[in-house]
This record gives structure tokens, C-alpha cells and sequence, in this order.
């Protein structure tokens, strides 16, 4: 059986400690669309760790991680950070790199760095890791999959007709330096070394490991309001981060994603540009983002610090609907005990009128957010484990949430290690 675990939100919700929790009871953790663009971050007896392209599940002996098809794949970043983990004395993982997985190339890296620069005030606020142009090279049919590395003939000609229209684009648009063909060649047979020990036809190995009844986790990177098709287009990332998406990124039948865990933050933060409704400035937002995650809310791959908001019910409720949410895991609770009043946008006001609904782009540039106030709980709530015993105002906060959203809460976590988690019985489970 499959689970995913996806965000709801801007990403950044903590689906790294909801999938290193679940992956405690999971063979097999498969990561299935992304790149090195973002990050999760991990507190586990090894320490605090900060991933880009590993899955979560590393950390467990008994775990087989795998790079699906649908990653961008950063082969130097993803062989340094095994070797990060296993110099921090993590046990050597047991990782598979889907063969039909694409390469993000050097130059997709240097695309993304010129496109942004020339964009300047317009920029999209990219991490500058190659994404955008790694897929749109995916889609434009002239990526390259791990498995050309080792068609060493047909590598080479490719690459001679891909730099060929590369560097008109690097001479008459960027006015930077050409690539070079024999020493991108180097590169690759670089890659290839590096990898080798890794590829594997995934699909296949899945499929007996679902025959054999194994426990499999699809773990998602960003969240719904990044997606390509139903996020905040164009200030999305350039692969979906839907749950449905996991059966092409993985190579699995869409039938066999029987649980979608979907990870939705106390509180909201957003990297990069686009509309953020409930979001909150000045000291107000300095204090949420210092208070924040573990140690505060900047970004896991870029130290940039996070925009900051209020709980967006509007925008969760239909985050949680594309990613068809069968179970919601509330995040970073215990951050919020500091607040008299906690404000909570229920509804957006567009051009005078008040909808629940989360709007196209261009009406959601427009919005207004609607807040209630709900009283604070003043305390820590760190350690407790069981729903009865968090106080009556936070009990109130989850369930006003729950209810809001419309999708069930069972999971709450209030800390960021492994067993800061309350799981409750929801009214909305049917
Ligand atoms: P991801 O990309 O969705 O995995 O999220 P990040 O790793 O960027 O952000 C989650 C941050 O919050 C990390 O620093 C986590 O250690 C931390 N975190 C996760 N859950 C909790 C929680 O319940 N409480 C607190 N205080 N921090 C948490």
C-alpha cells in the first residue's frame, strides 16, 4: 500500500518530520518530482539535517530510498550529500536512482542564474538550481535521462546538437561564455562514475515490492499553491506537487495511493515571489519568523528568511482538496503559544465581495484577507502527547481549523522531532 505525504500550502510546511515519522513503519520512501530547489529539514538522534534531493526515510536502517522518475536530478549534490550524512555517522543508506530520472546539466544551472538576472525586478526569486530549465529541456524532449550516460555514441551527438542551440541563446541573449562540447562529455562520464552504483529500473522494483504487500511512502516537495497547473501560476515550480502526481513521478499505479497525509502549517510562510493573502510584515512577521520551525523560518537551501502569514483557511481548504487530502497533519503548533489572540484568515474579499473559494491568479493578486480572532493558549505545549491534554484554546484553534478546511486533522505536531506528535480521532474521518 501507498501513502504520499504532500503539502498543502507554499511548501515549508514540515513534511519532512511527518515523513521521517511515518517512515519508522515504511519499506520503501520514494521521492517523485523536485529537485535540489528545496529542502526538508531533519532532527533525529544523528543530529539536525537539512536534505535537497534525498528522501527523508535515510535515516532508518531497514529503508530502500528511491530517486523516481519524475526528479530533477542533481547528481554532485545528491552523491555529496550521501557522503554528508555517512561522515555524520549515518549508516550507509540503500538508495535507487530511477534509470528514466533526467539529469539537471550545468548548464540548466547557469540558465537559471542568467534568466534571472536578465528578468532583474521581475525575476521569479528562483533558487537558481536549474529547475525551471531542467523541465523545460524535460518537456522540449532534449533532457537526458541517467541512462544515456551509459549510451556513451548517442551522449555525444546529443549533446553536440543541444549546446549548438544552447550557445545561441549564451551568445545573442546572455552574452556569456559557450559551452564546450568535449568538456560537458567529461562531465558526463563524471556523472556516470558517480551514479553507476545507484540505477536501477524502479518501476519494476516497485512493482514486486507492491505484489509483496511492501509499506511505500511518496514523499512531496512544496506544496499545492506551487503547483504548475493549480497553484499561484506562474509563481508555481515547474513539476507538480500533487499526490496524483506521485503514481507518474514513481512509476506506480495511481490506485495504489490508498492514504494522502497532507501537512499543514499552525501558521503560513512562503518563499519567493506571488500572492500571499494572510501575509503579515513588520514586527508582527519578525517575531512569527523568529519564533518559527526550529530556530526560525529561512529557507532550508537558501538561509533566505520566509514571508510570513496568519493560518489561511481559504487557501488550505483547497490545497488540501487537490491533493485529496484523506488525512491532514498540523504542524508547528506549539510556535503559536506565545500569541493573546491568534488571527486566522476565513475568508478573501475581492473587489468587495467576501469568498471562501481560492480564486485564479490574477482575481487572487486582488485579495483581501479576512481575519477572526481566536484567544491564545499562552503556554508551552511541547511534550504533551495525548489531544486532551492540550489546553481548552488550542483544542479550540485545531478544531475551528478542522472545520474550516474541511478535512480531517489526526495528526498534530508540536516539536520538531520524531515523537513530538498527537494523533487524534476526527469527527471527519469517516
Ligand atoms: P518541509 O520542507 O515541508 O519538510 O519543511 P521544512 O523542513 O522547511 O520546515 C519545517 C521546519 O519546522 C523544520 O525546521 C522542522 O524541524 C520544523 N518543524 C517541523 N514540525 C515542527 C513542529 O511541530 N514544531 C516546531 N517547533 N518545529 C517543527
Amino acid at each position: 500500500m501507498v501513502k504520499a505525504v504532500v503539502g498543502a500550502n507554499w511548501g515549508d510546511e514540515g513534511k519532512g518530520k511527518i515523513t521521517d515519522m511515518l517512515a519508522r513503519e515504511a519499506d520503501i520512501i520514494i521521492r517523485f518530482q523536485g529537485g535540489a530547489n528545496a529542502g526538508h529539514t531533519i532532527v533525529n538522534d544523528y543530529g539536525k539535517f537539512a536534505l535537497h534531493t534525498l528522501p527523508s526515510g535515510v535515516f532508518y536502517g531497514h529503508t530502500t530510498s528511491i530517486i523516481g522518475n519524475g526528479v530533477a536530478l542533481n547528481i554532485p549534490i545528491l552523491v555529496g550529500e550521501i557522503r554528508s550524512i555517512v561522515d555524520r555517522g549515518v549508516p550507509m543508506p540503500k538508495i535507487l536512482v530511477s534509470d528514466r530520472a533526467q539529469v539537471v546539466m550545468p548548464y540548466h544551472v547557469l540558465f537559471d542564474q542568467y534568466e534571472e538576472e536578465r528578468l532583474g525586478g521581475k525575476s521569479f526569486g528562483s533558487t537558481k538550481s536549474g529547475i525551471a530549465p531542467f523541465y523545460s529541456d524535460k518537456f522540449a524532449k532534449i533532457g537526458f535521462q541517467v541512462c544515456e550516460l551509459f549510451d556513451e555514441e548517442g551522449l555525444r551527438g546529443k549533446l553536440e546538437s543541444v549546446c549548438a542551440t544552447k550557445n545561441v541563446l549564451l551568445e545573442h541573449l546572455y552574452h556569456k561564455p559557450l559551452l564546450d562540447v568535449d568538456e560537458l562529455y567529461q562531465t558526463m562520464m563524471e556523472y556516470k562514475e558517480m551514479i553507476a552504483p545507484y540505477v536501477c529500473d524502479t518501476a519494476s522494483f516497485l512493482d514486486e515490492a507492491l505484489k509483496e504487500g511492501k509499506n511505500i511512502l511518496l514523499e512531496g516537495q512544496l506544496g499545492t499553491l506551487k503547483d504548475p497547473d493549480h497553484g499561484i501560476y506562474p509563481m508555481v515550480t515547474s513539476s507538480s506537487t500533487l499526490a496524483g502526481y506521485g503514481a507518474v513521478g514513481a512509476g506506480i499505479p495511481p490506485y495504489e495511493i490508498r492514504q494522502v497525509v497532507t501537512v499543514c502549517k499552525a501558521y503560513s510562510s512562503a518563499v519567493g515571489a506571488g500572492a500571499f493573502v494572510s501575509e503579515i510584515f513588520g514586527e508582527e512577521a519578525d517575531e512569527l519568523r523568529r519564533r518559527g520551525g526550529d530556530g526560525g523560518e529561512y529557507g532550508a537551501t537558501t538561509g533566505r528568511p520566509r514571508r510570513m502569514g496568519w493560518f489561511d483557511c481559504v487557501a488550505s481548504r483547497y490545497g488540501c482538496r487537490l491533493q485529496g487530502t484523506t488525512d491532514v497533519a498540523f504542524t508547528v503548533l506549539d510556535v503559536l503559544g506565545y500569541l493573546d489572540e491568534i488571527p486566522v484568515c476565513v475568508g478573501y474579499e475581492v473587489d468587495g465581495e467576501v469568498t471562501e473559494q481560492f480564486p485564479v491568479t490574477w482575481k487572487l493578486e486582488k485579495a483581501k484577507p479576512v481575519l477572526t480572532r481566536l484567544p491564545g493558549w499562552k503556554c508551552d505545549i511541547r511534550g504533551i502527547r495525548k489531544y486532551e491534554e492540550l489546553p481548552e484554546n488550542c483544542r479550540k484553534y485545531v478544531e475551528f481549523v478542522e472545520q474550516h478546511i474541511g478535512y480531517p486533522i489526526t495528526m498534530i505536531s508540536n516539536g520538531p522531532g520524531r515523537d513530538d506528535i498527537i494523533y487524534r480521532e476526527s469527527p471527519l474521518k469517516k
